[in-house]
């Protein structure tokens, strides 16, 4: 089937004040597809859908309608219409005049009027609810009005922006399979915006996975679930084990000090890799019959499976498992080659290596200071001589959040935490670059804290001028 194009956002980036929201956003919507924008809160879906409806204007890049440029058409000339998650009805109007609401503004004859309405409302499940007050509607209810209203007036394209976030959780199972419906039913294209995976996955033909700006992902639920494009996706879809490997050549990676065989090829001799196993794709065996044994540390019944923590080589992996084991066992855990994912690493800087020169020292104190995107950065128990050129060597434990609030970075971005098995990796952004933090507590994305160095795990050596490329 040939794909048509409705939408296409070209190289698209958007800053508020100076703030980089989106960073080169390229992005095709095919004629009638369920689209989800998928992304933790601040990854910029929201100024995705509002570049789409013509609410902003991308600072750089360009906005596509069936072919044509449409960066400076207005919203209401575009043939998109928005549903918002607070519906924004007419709280004093019933239901017929709530939906009838755009197309009495295009001043339709009265009889077309009625038509168009009865048959949405059809569409919606809300037949015969005309005269009833949106206020005496249910949650679900009015949502439903809502997306008649954004439905009656035609559109091509229908943005929905969390718009199940304010239901409870039954009614919101309940309508996402009725939104589905309505999107086969009218055959328009949605774009759906939600933080939620399984949403994303269950109601989606295709799926952008988005963070902090940036399109991480785009495929079918099936490819973004079965073949993440890096660990951001791995870990934000579906439970993951994530751990730290070294390929050791093609179809063979060490973790954890054991090489396992994989399938994966290209990645080059002792690279640095991100190796990804599904929780359903662990194989419980005897103990003497893997290369991985561990001693469960937690069961759980989930009504299918048993949901299992085991500890191996001082790593947490998280099992699903039809046969109970219990609290204390040793087990062996195999995965065929097929279900071990590598992926390369997001952040190709793993000891946050630092060339700089001294700014001044002292000798008498065993101190050397150097500077740091404006700041003063000092060294103790160690001396340089002052415009002596060095290289610290910065390994992801030495760096660490304040406690007490005062960095001697400030203001660093968190933008991703991912849970590898014994601690957090966190990829860190300050003014010029990027930082990757090990760590033992849980950080919130998306936020700013101050981080300091711990410069006794740092290695620090002079370079020589003629070391220099
Ligand atoms: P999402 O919908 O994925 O949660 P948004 O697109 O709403 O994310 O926001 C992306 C980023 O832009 C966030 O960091 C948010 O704080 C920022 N932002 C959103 N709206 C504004 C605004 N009007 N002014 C300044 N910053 C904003
Ligand atoms: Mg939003």
């Amino acid at each position: 089937m040939l794909k048509e194009n409705v939408v296409s956002l070209k190289n698209v980036d958007f800053k508020y004040s100076n703030e980089v929201i989106l960073n080169n956003i390229n992005l095709e919507i095919y004629d009638k597809e369920f689209i989800t924008l998928l992304g933790p809160s601040g990854c910029g879906k929201t100024t995705t859908l509002r570049i789409i409806a013509g609410f902003e204007t991308p600072l750089e890049g360009d906005v596509f309608f069936e072919g044509k440029k449409i960066n400076d058409v207005p919203p209401h000339k575009r043939s998109v219409n928005t549903v918002f998650q607070r519906y924004a009805l007419f709280p004093h109007l019933n239901v017929f005049d709530n939906v009838a609401f755009g197309l009495k503004i295009k001043k339709l004859p009265k009889k077309e009027i009625e038509k168009k309405v009865k048959e949405m409302l059809a569409i919606v499940d809300l037949k015969g609810y005309e005269k009833r007050p949106v206020r005496a509607l249910s949650g679900g209810q009015q949502q439903r009005v809502a997306i008649a209203r954004a439905l009656v007036c035609d559109p091509k394209v229908v943005l929905l922006d969390e718009p199940l976030g304010a239901l409870d959780l039954k009614l919101r199972k309940d309508m996402q399979i009725e939104l589905k419906q309505i999107q086969q039913k009218t055959r328009k294209t949605f774009v759906y915006v939600t933080h939620d995976q399984e949403e994303a996955l269950t109601m989606s033909d295709r799926v952008v996975v988005m963070n902090n700006g940036v399109i991480a992902q785009i495929g079918t639920p099936e490819e973004v679930y079965n073949e993440p494009a890096n660990a951001f996706v791995a870990d934000f879809i579906g439970e993951a084990n994530i751990i730290d490997g070294i390929m050791l050549d093609d179809c063979k990676v060490s973790i954890l000090g054991k090489t396992l065989n994989c399938v994966d090829k290209g990645f080059g001799k002792n690279s640095p890799v991100d190796v990804v196993i599904r929780p359903e794709d662990i194989e419980v065996v005897p103990a003497d019959q893997a290369t991985l044994v561990g001693v469960v540390t937690d069961t759980v019944f989930k009504g299918v499976h048993f949901e299992m923590s085991v500890m191996c080589e001082n790593c947490q992996w998280l099992i699903h498992s039809t046969v109970a084991q219990k609290v204390g066992d040793k087990i062996g855990m195999t995965v065929i080659p097929d279900n071990i994912h590598i992926m390369n690493k997001m952040f190709l800087n793993p000891n946050n290596e630092i060339f700089t020169e001294v700014y001044y020292s002292s000798e008498e104190e065993n101190t050397t200071t150097f500077l740091l995107e404006g700041c003063e950065i000092t060294i103790p128990d160690m001396y340089f001589a002052e415009g002596e050129r060095i290289h610290i060597v910065l390994p992801p434990d030495a760096l660490y959040i304040a406690g007490d609030g005062i960095g001697q970075l400030d203001e660093v971005y968190i933008e991703s935490v991912i849970w590898k098995g014994a601690h957090n990796e966190i990829i860190l952004e300050s003014d010029e670059r990027k930082w990757i933090m090990q760590s033992d507590t849980d950080e919130q994305v998306a936020t700013y804290v101050p981080i300091c160095f711990d410069f006794s795990k740092a290695t620090v050596e002079r370079v020589e001028v003629s070391d220099e490329v």
